[in-house]
């Protein structure tokens, strides 16, 4: 029997694609899904905050393909959406080699807003946060995994298990003490759905410390407006001044977004690390898939391939 630690993307893709290949896993989470940063997100396929590059748009491409299968699939909550990524001056971003050539709709954006911009539209995923998790969760639990709700405080609980997968984000800091992860704190305003608004985000930062940047990622419960990504900042109370911000920010793009009523506000803390860890802990009985920044939806299959990888030697 594997045991993966948490309950997020991270936790519950790797869980699906261990049981796909043959292996009994359990889940063991201090949260389910519903209360982890991965609810929090948009969430929009888009290689952000997570390295090393050249891994991150392999395990990016790997799960834009499947995401695009997933699509077809409508109480999936995946679709593929054109969205335009503004840069703030013209060139060729590295994320772009993640996306198959016909994906690329156009290398400038314009016509898309009143105004044009530097940029890329693309044609993406699109992760309706609040319906894939429990279909992603339902997926799992009919393959035959088993979820328990407890914290795990110490290593030293996970000596009796055969093999651990450990999907626990920033929860890694202090179960394996894990100085190189830290927070980065990012808040959202959801306001009400509007059809006629189309998705966005800037490729750069603004704002105070360059922390802010504007996103806008249509769904169907409301439309979510971004963000902010604040490295080292651990708070979980959200600002409401900085929301008006927000809803100012992406009204530049479309100033119909200012007339929509807030639903609600929500805050998150990425986990967030100089590099992705997915190895085999040279010390215990645990592989690490942790530190995904602000790509953990992005990366999430593509990643669960490799653990699936690392299981296969370990077990063989
Ligand atoms: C505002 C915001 C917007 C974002 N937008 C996007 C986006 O558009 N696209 C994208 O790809 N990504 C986005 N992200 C990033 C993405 O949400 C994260 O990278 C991802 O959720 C990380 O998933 P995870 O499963 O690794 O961690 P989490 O979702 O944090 O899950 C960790 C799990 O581990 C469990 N756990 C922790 N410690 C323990 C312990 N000691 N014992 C037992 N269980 C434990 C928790 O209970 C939880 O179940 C965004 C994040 C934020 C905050």
């Amino acid at each position: 029997m594997i045991t993966i630690l948490g309950c997020g993307v991270s936790g519950l893709t790797t869980g699906f694609t261990l049981l796909k290949n043959g292996y009994q896993v359990q889940i063991i989470t201090s949260e389910l899904p519903e209360d982890t940063v991965s609810a929090v997100a948009g969430a929009i396929w888009f290689p952000y905050e997570a390295r090393p590059v050249d891994k991150v748009n392999l395990w990016s491409l790997r799960s834009f393909n499947i995401y695009k299968e997933l699509s077809e699939y409508p109480d999936s909550g995946i679709s593929m959406i054109d969205y335009a990524i503004i840069l703030e001056e013209p060139g060729k971003p590295w994320w772009l080699d993640s996306i198959p050539d016909e994906h690329i709709i156009a290398d400038t954006v314009s016509g898309y807003y009143k105004d044009d911009y530097p940029g890329y539209i693309v044609n993406v995923p699109l992760i309706e946060t609040p319906v894939y998790l429990p279909f992603l969760m339902n997926q799992f639990l009919e393959l035959g995994g088993t979820i328990s709700k407890k914290e795990i405080r110490s290593v030293n609980e996970l000596a009796d298990h055969d093999l651990v997968i450990n999907c626990t984000g920033l929860g890694s800091a202090t179960l394996f003490g894990d100085e190189a992860l830290y927070p980065i704190q990012g808040q959202i305003v959801k306001v009400e759905p509007d059809p006629g608004v189309k998705g966005s985000a800037t490729d750069f930062h603004f704002g105070e410390n360059h922390q802010e940047m504007a996103y806008i990622i249509p769904r169907r419960d409301g439309i979510i407006l971004g963000g902010t990504a604040r490295p080292g900042i651990d708070s979980k109370i959200p600002d409401h001044i900085l929301s008006e911000k927000l809803i100012n920010y992406n009204a530049e793009y479309d100033s119909r977004l200012s007339d929509l009523k807030v639903l609600e506000t929500k805050l998150g803390l990425r986990p967030g690390r100089s590099q992705i860890r997915l190895e085999k802990d040279p010390k215990l009985n645990v592989i690490h898939n942790y530190g995904h920044g602000g790509a953990g939806y992005t990366v999430s299959w593509g990643c669960a391939d490799s653990v699936l990888q690392l299981v296969r030697a370990e077990l063989s």
